[in-house]
């Protein structure tokens, strides 16, 4: 089981580690800042710093087979030969990528918050973030995108909190007040809340106030059956290169 460090603390950007398995470069730590991919949300990328001080480049990272893996993807496979399983190295995420993932997820939430019906599909990348909406009424592109620049304004505290199933159960005004209903069985829920906007049980990475989101929009909304709507978020040039 790797610690997850990126669970509790989203803004976390490095961790010293030992390397706890190197296979076919794909490298295994046991405490890590790299979120693999999952959610919808894209994994991170970044290197791993050797004790020479030299880098080996992560490419991505993934789930591995079993529960609790989480594999560090090396661009170059073959740099695997310098790493061995004991190694001590420090993890460092390609923080710019991560910001665009935090910031694209974090309005999805809003997304969701304006747009009253179930979500049937979510893809987050540095690039683009797109949520499907199981719906068939037609979305606004223009009234969306005035209503995450409102909620992105109004800087709303963003808070991530775990709550026991039991605690959840004794409070059914909690899941009546959420678009997702939370995955039971493991004991406990992380919930993402955004306060007074949207609540819901998430396991991503996502900025610690509305306004850190900057300037998004909605480049696009497609038809993509008759029961789904996408909406496509995209960044503000200006926004990017000011992150
Ligand atoms: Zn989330």
């Amino acid at each position: 089981m790797t610690e997850e460090l990126f669970r509790d603390d989203a803004t976390r950007v490095t961790c010293d580690a030992r390397i706890t398995a190197v296979d076919d470069g794909a490298i295994q730590l046991d405490r890590t800042v790299f979120y693999p991919h999952g959610g919808g949300q894209a994994g991170d990328g970044g290197v791993l710093v050797l004790g020479d001080g030299s880098e080996v480049a992560v490419a991505d990272t993934r789930k591995g087979p079993a529960p609790g893996q989480i594999l560090h993807l090396l661009a170059q496979p073959s740099d695997a030969r310098r790493l061995a399983v004991g190694a001590s190295v420090r993890a460092r995420i390609d923080t710019a990528r991560r910001q665009a993932h935090m910031r694209f997820h974090t309005a999805t939430h809003l997304l969701c918050a304006l747009v009253p019906h179930p979500v049937d599909g979510c893809s987050i990348t540095a690039g683009y973030a797109r949520l499907d909406f199981h719906t068939a009424e037609p979305l606004d592109k223009d009234l969306l995108t005035q209503g995450l620049a409102r909620l992105v304004s109004q800087a709303h505290p963003v808070r991530v909190r775990w709550i026991a199933d039991a605690q959840l159960d004794a409070q059914p005004e909690l899941v009546r007040s959420m678009s997702v209903q939370p995955p039971r069985g493991s004991g406990r829920v992380r919930l993402v809340d955004i306060e007074g906007v949207d609540l819901q049980p998430c396991g991503g990475t996502h900025v610690t106030n509305t306004a850190e989101i900057g300037a998004v929009v909605v480049t696009k909304i497609e038809k993509k059956s008759a029961m789904t709507r996408r909406v496509v978020l995209g960044f503000l040039p200006s926004a990017a290169s000011a992150s």
